[in-house]
């Protein structure tokens, strides 16, 4: 008998564990690796959307939460796992830097850019116009955080390396049993793999595959993240996530050609040292149609639950969901509307 049963390990399962662990409850989780998006995320957290210096979604009270989340982690598992970084973005003309001033007024945005515009010093660089400056972001080195926390899981005996099969799921009146193990709960959390998922494969997922590739060039000298085009993003000893790419068609896991062209194409318009690509990375970012996160219980089964939709942000949000989704359960605290997976629900019920 255990509390929960988790399915997937990305960083909403992650999110949720932590939540478990913190509280003291017992789980198992299951995870298959057939989803990539977590281990092949450039980890960036900011709360700024660079294309019209806007707030992102919450991002102001997600900040908070995930700083004291992933400050936690790197305590329990002894390493370090955050990477504070500026975020330049890269103005394309005048204009651009008239908006970046007219958003330092807006509430929030003023916390977050900075008033200095910032010229470009490095040579590795043909960059032209000025930067504009993100301030208090940084990247998760999401890969280790998800290895490490898994070995530390697997000295706990607390996961299976292997697929859930949804159909020998037994549910009853007050919990659920899954080859011969008895559970209060369980929490889906397997991203795009969700679309097999027979108890919550009705909600408008949709994927959108991303690539990045891995260059190394001894020359750049780079210790921000760079967006242009594309992001430049340093992982240290010289080497650079740069990417990504945005595909709503092709929903394989696999790195494709005319992704590496066309990143490349991109990063050679801005980029004038030499390079060698290193290793080329694709995942799917589960995104719900109204582009918010899916959270809560089935219509039906009391102890299913779901966290999903964290599309290409779920850095930040996905500490902030798993604790709004264990207050839920265990508290009966209520989830926002625009969360809260019934919204679905009731758009059926209403069609
Ligand atoms: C190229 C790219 C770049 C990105 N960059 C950033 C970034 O810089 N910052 C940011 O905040 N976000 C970024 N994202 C988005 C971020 O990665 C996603 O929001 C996040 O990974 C979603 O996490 P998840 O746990 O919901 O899903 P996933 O990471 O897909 O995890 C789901 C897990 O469930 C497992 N699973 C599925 N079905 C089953 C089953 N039946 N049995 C067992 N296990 C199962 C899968 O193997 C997988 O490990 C990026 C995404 C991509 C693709």
């Amino acid at each position: 008998m255990v509390d929960y049963i988790v399915v997937g390990f990305g960083l909403a399962g992650l999110s949720f564990i932590e939540q478990l662990e913190q509280h003291k409850k017992s789980f198992v989780v299951y995870e298959d690796r057939s989803q990539q998006s977590s281990r092949v995320a450039g980890g960036l957290y900011n709360p700024v959307i660079l294309k019209r210096f806007t707030m992102a979604w919450e991002a102001h009270q997600q900040m908070d939460v995930a700083k004291s989340f992933y400050e936690g982690i790197e305590r329990k598992l002894e390493h370090k796992l955050r990477y504070p970084l500026p975020v330049l973005r890269r103005f394309n003309a005048i204009e651009e830097q008239n908006l970046w001033f007219e958003a330092l007024d807006k509430p929030f945005l003023s916390q977050f850019l900075s008033p200095d515009l910032i010229p470009n010093t490095n040579k590795g660089l043909d960059i032209p116009y000025h930067f504009g400056r993100v301030k208090d972001t940084g990247r998760i080195d999401v890969k280790q955080v998800l290895e490490l926390y898994l070995t530390y899981l697997e000295h706990k005996k607390c996961v299976q390396k292997e697929s859930f099969e949804y159909a020998n799921l037994t549910i009853h009146e007050d919990g659920v049993e899954y080859n011969g193990v008895q559970a209060r709960h369980v929490v889906f959390v397997e991203g795009f793999g969700m679309l097999k998922n027979p108890f919550f494969n009705t909600l408008p997922l949709y994927g959108n595959k991303g690539e990045y590739l891995i260059i190394e060039s001894a020359a750049l000298q780079l210790e921000a993240a760079v967006k242009s085009s594309i992001f430049i993003i340093p992982l240290g000893n010289d080497y650079y996530k740069v990417g990504a790419t945005y595909d709503h068609k092709d929903m394989t896991a696999t790195p494709t050609v005319a992704a590496r062209v066309t990143l490349e194409q991109k990063l050679k318009t801005f980029l004038n040292v030499p390079y060698t690509v290193i290793d080329q990375v694709a995942g799917i970012r589960p995104t719900i149609r109204d582009r918010r996160p899916v959270v809560g219980t089935h219509l039906v089964y009391s102890s299913l639950h779901v966290i999903n939709g964290l599309g290409s942000r779920g850095v930040l949000i996905a500490p902030t969901v798993a604790k709004q989704l264990y207050d839920c359960i265990e508290e009966g605290v209520p989830l926002t509307q625009e969360i809260n997976v019934n919204r679905f629900y009731s758009e059926r019920t209403s069609n």
